[in-house]
């Protein structure tokens, strides 16, 4: 089993109840276990400005998919709730980012773990200091570390954020 580490959000169609439906539907895959949830945080758009505003979470689970597995069903979660590509970085009912496979570093055309945008983004790692306590990202340092040097989105958590 290996440790992996996802990072949710939303911004179409009710977030709130995106981020938890989706919570839900790892809890009750037969991929993964031990499946804990971080608070759930607003956040600013980081790429298109004239879109609503970001619902985020990071969740942690064990699993014994292969990587490309795991991102099939990330992938498989993301179409059940109604995800559409349309701009990029534009608006979304739910993205789920494969954060870190355990320690490992995969370079592959449909995969890049640690995921590219991890150590640049608050709305990521914030949660995961939360969830995941001070953990080591490959080639990065300390999640505390890179949270310091980071973007800002103007993170905020929600009051009703309790998810566990
Ligand atoms: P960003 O990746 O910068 O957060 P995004 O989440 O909006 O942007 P998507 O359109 O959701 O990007 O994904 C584009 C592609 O990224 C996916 O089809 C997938 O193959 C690829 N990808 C590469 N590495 C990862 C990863 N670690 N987790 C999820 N998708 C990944
Ligand atoms: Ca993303
Ligand atoms: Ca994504």
């Amino acid at each position: 089993m290996t440790q992996i580490w996802v990072g949710l959000g939303s911004n179409l169609d009710n977030p709130i109840a995106q981020i938890k439906d989706a919570i839900v539907a790892f809890q009750s895959s037969e991929f993964f276990t031990c499946v804990q949830a971080s608070s759930l945080y607003g956040s600013s758009p980081m790429g298109p400005q004239d879109q609503p505003d970001y619902v985020n979470a990071v969740l942690g689970a064990r699993t014994s998919l292969e990587p490309l597995a795991v991102l099939d069903a990330l992938q498989a979660i993301e179409n059940d709730q109604g995800r559409e590509r349309k701009r990029h970085w534009g608006e979304r009912t739910l993205d789920l980012d494969l954060l870190l496979y355990g320690d490992e570093m995969i370079e592959n055309p449909r995969l890049t773990v640690p995921h590219v945008g991890i150590a640049d983004r608050d709305f990521v790692l914030k949660p995961l200091l939360e969830v995941a306590g001070d953990i080591e990202i490959p080639n990065k340092g300390l999640v505390s570390e890179c949270l310091q040097q980071c973007q800002q989105f103007d993170l905020h958590r929600l009051d009703l954020g309790e998810t566990a």
